[in-house]
């Protein structure tokens, strides 16, 4: 698939703010617009890849790193009793925003299963 631009490119360009939590070369992390816990932080590549579906063996250390920056901000945040990681694929997934995301959600008990 294509990657058509998202809110998410012009956060990367700066062209739209966002309230960013972590940067580096590789990807971008901010607090989420509309807040599912006290913690929601996105993290996301700054390689527009549209969805977890679209990825091939190119992108494995990428999707390693992202893994690794969600565990760093989640000690930052303080998130010591747990926290969840979302990363919602397609329309039966949830997608809305078609590029790749993890969501940080954490300082409240989250349930199982989700609907
Ligand atoms: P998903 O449903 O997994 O695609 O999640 C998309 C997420 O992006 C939702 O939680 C939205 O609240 C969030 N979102 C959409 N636009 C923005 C924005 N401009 N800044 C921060 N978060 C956003």
């Amino acid at each position: 698939m294509n990657h058509e631009p998202t809110i998410f490119d012009k956060i990367i360009n700066r062209e739209i703010p966002a309230d960013i939590v972590y940067e580096d070369d590789l990807c971008l992390a901010f607090n989420d617009i509309n807040p599912q816990a006290p913690v929601h932080v996105l993290i996301i590549p700054k390689k527009p890849i549209v969805s977890l579906a679209e990825v091939d063996e190119q992108d494995t250390a990428l999707l390693g790193h992202l893994l690794v920056v969600v565990s760093k901000i989640a000690r930052q945040l303080g998130l010591d009793s747990g926290y969840r990681t979302v990363l919602n694929t397609g329309p039966d997934g949830g997608q809305e925003v078609y590029h790749l995301h993890f969501h940080l959600l954490g300082k409240r008990p989250l349930k199982w299963p989700p609907g």
